[in-house]
């Protein structure tokens, strides 16, 4: 099979790669529906990130099942399946308490900007939809196993909820989906941070009141401005930036909210502002599988469309296109289909 495959900065190829076997009890092999090319795929694209070796990508996907391990139990071949980037027992005492991608089980899901993928620990990793879905639903239904998940998470761990304003850092796919979350959980006033007029257009569909174009300082001051001096109850930091997280910590409340979803590079924190700050700190790799079920059910009932995220579709024999498109911010996020 042919599959996405990064050789050094700028370099991906779509080359002849092993096709994926099962080769644990508790594996599951699905073909790809439809995949695509997240923020963090980026770092190591730009060389932010090393790349030692060559790497297969991409680790977003929903497919159909085609093969189970003997040990699987609750997923069967045939059915449409999306899961984490993490792979999750769902059963040790940190998926209980809601941390699957902390999972003391957990393994990273790569190499997804491919037809055939394996999926580890299946039945605690995968949830199948009702049925098999039509055509349409599989942009919305693909953002849940990460952007749309992860967004999510920023908007549910910082518990948003009316009467409370919410500000997101970042106007790329998780930002304008922690948007989305934000308004589903019943926030009247979302300030979002961009200076990119399609995606403005796209916040304010999904629910942005303000938008504010500054960064930096001048950012801090004009959410500030926006509440009266007072700060946000809550910001969602979708960047990972030094300058993204800052942003977040001076725009927050005393008592507020800051919740950090953006991969951090070169995030450093001075102890002495952040005391007197007082604000809380919560972020890391969302766990999407804790929201699985739940944002399944949204989109599946229509009541959302995070698919709209994805401004640019490609056949996967296309990925380096994708790739470019992103780079190049031409696109937020680019969908690949097998
Ligand atoms: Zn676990």
């Amino acid at each position: 099979m042919k599959g996405a495959v990064l050789h050094s900065p700028r370099d991906v190829r779509f080359e002849e790669r092993d096709a994926p076997k099962i080769s644990a009890p508790t594996d599951a092999g699905i073909r790809i529906s439809a995949t695509c090319v997240c923020g963090l795929d980026l770092w190591s694209y730009r060389g932010i990130s090393a790349v030692e070796q060559p790497m297969p990508m991409g680790h977003e996907y929903c497919g159909i099942v085609e093969d189970v391990g003997s040990a699987v139990s609750s997923i069967k071949p045939g059915q449409f399946v999306i899961g984490s980037f993490f792979a999750s027992d769902n059963t040790c005492s940190h998926c209980q308490a809601g941390y699957q991608t902390s999972c003391q089980h957990r393994e990273f899901v790569g190499g997804a900007q491919a037809p055939m993928l394996r999926v580890p620990l299946a039945d605690g990793t995968l949830v199948s939809t009702p049925d098999v879905p039509p055509d349409d639903l599989i942009p919305s239904l693909l953002s849940v196993s990460d952007v749309f998940g992860t967004g999510w998470f920023a908007a549910d761990a910082a518990n948003v909820k009316p009467g409370m304003t919410v500000a997101v850092v970042g106007d790329g796919a998780v930002g304008l989906l922690g948007v989305l979350a934000a308004k589903q959980k019943g926030v009247e006033r979302i300030i979002a941070m961009s200076r990119h007029e399609a995606r403005q257009k796209l916040a304010r569909e999904f629910g942005a009141t303000d938008i504010v174009t500054e960064r930096g300082d001048e950012g801090v001051a004009r959410i500030k401005e926006l509440t009266r001096g007072v700060g946000a109850d809550a910001v969602l930091e979708c960047v990972g930036t030094q300058e993204a997280m800052l942003q977040a910590i001076g725009s927050t409340r005393p008592g507020g909210y800051v919740r950090y979803v953006g991969v951090p590079h070169g995030v450093k924190l001075d102890g002495e502002p952040l005391f007197f700050a007082h604000v809380h700190l919560h972020g890391g790799p969302a766990p999407v599988r804790r929201f699985l079920p739940e944002l399944i059910d949204l989109v599946w009932n229509k009541k959302v469309n995070p698919g709209k995220v994805f401004d640019l579709t490609l056949p996967l024999d296309k990925v380096a296109e994708g790739y470019r498109a992103m780079d190049e911010r031409r696109a937020i996020k680019a969908l690949l289909r097998p």
